[in-house]
């Protein structure tokens, strides 16, 4: 499997840039199974499955979860068993995504939201024998061991490193490994306040926790996948402008933020995570 790391860094040259630079972490092009932060999640929760001899990869995730497709390439290509606990209903045909997932070996099990907010890992043992569990958006501290590579590979100085966020293991992630003078934004692509300590919290999960970041709840245009007339015509006209096609749960709503929030001074070096 080849995976294109380090992932390439590329200037955005684009006429709303307002005075500041901006430089696209282009990790949507690592691999077309993982894409974003996929794999950097999943790298150090793979060696540790590995060492710990477990055959099976356990994980959760909504029906239209790249964490899901990722997983299920990563038992594909590194030789695990892995099984999906999917939250809500099975509706056929199934979505790209899911039928990605179940090309790529994984065993899908639908639940419920009540039965899904209630897994418990002995319930799921009973059910399913030894697996390796990886928590929903692959979020843990593994998952902010191999985030924090990605500072390291930006070979030039910047100011300030933005990513979108789901769960904030990204964001807790580069946090722990940017210089002195830099700080890490996450626009969270969520409706709600919760953010800021879910990052603190994965953060004191693996013992490093930082002040050199801040999420910005502002950017989530209507809540998780929600967008409006808006975000559609900025995503479209970003592809026209700069032939790349963002998604828009996650990288349209960061970048809609960085082009149009007017949110640093002139001056600042931006790096964008896509
Ligand atoms: C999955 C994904 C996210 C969410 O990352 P978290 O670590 O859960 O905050 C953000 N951006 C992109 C492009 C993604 O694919």
């Amino acid at each position: 499997m080849d995976l294109r790391l380090p992932s390439p860094l590329e200037r955005l040259d684009d006429e709303r840039l307002g005075g500041i630079e901006v430089f696209l972490k282009r990790d949507d092009l690592i691999h077309p199974d993982f894409p974003g932060n996929k794999w950097r999640k999943l790298k150090y929760n793979l060696r540790a499955a590995r060492e710990q001899n477990h055959t099976t990869l356990l994980t959760f995730g909504g029906a239209y979860s790249n964490h899901l497709r990722a997983t299920a390439a990563a038992g594909h290509h590194f030789g695990f068993a892995t099984i999906g606990i999917v939250r809500g209903e099975q509706h056929t045909p199934l979505n790209p995504i899911l039928a990605r997932a179940t090309a790529l070996g994984m065993t899908l099990a639908y639940v419920d939201r009540a039965t899904y907010r209630e897994k418990t890992e002995e319930t799921l043992r009973e059910r399913y024998g030894d697996f390796y569990l990886i928590p929903e958006g692959g979020a843990n501290a593994y998952a902010l061991e191999g985030c924090a590579e990605i500072p390291a590979e930006i070979d030039r100085g910047f100011d300030v490193l933005c990513c979108s966020s789901g769960t904030g293991a990204t964001l807790a992630g580069v946090a722990t490994a940017l210089g002195p003078h830099q700080r890490a934004i996450g626009f969270s692509a969520l409706k709600g306040d919760f953010l800021a300590a879910d990052v603190r919290r994965l953060q004191s999960a693996c013992g490093r926790t930082s002040e050199n970041w801040s999420v910005d709840n502002r950017f989530h245009f209507g809540g998780f996948a929600k967008r409006d007339a808006t975000l559609t015509a900025f995503v479209d006209d970003f592809e026209a402008r700069h032939g790349i096609a963002l998604d828009p749960v996650y990288e349209g709503k960061m970048m809609y933020a960085i082009l149009t929030g007017r949110l640093f001074p002139a001056g600042t070096t931006v790096v964008a995570l896509l």
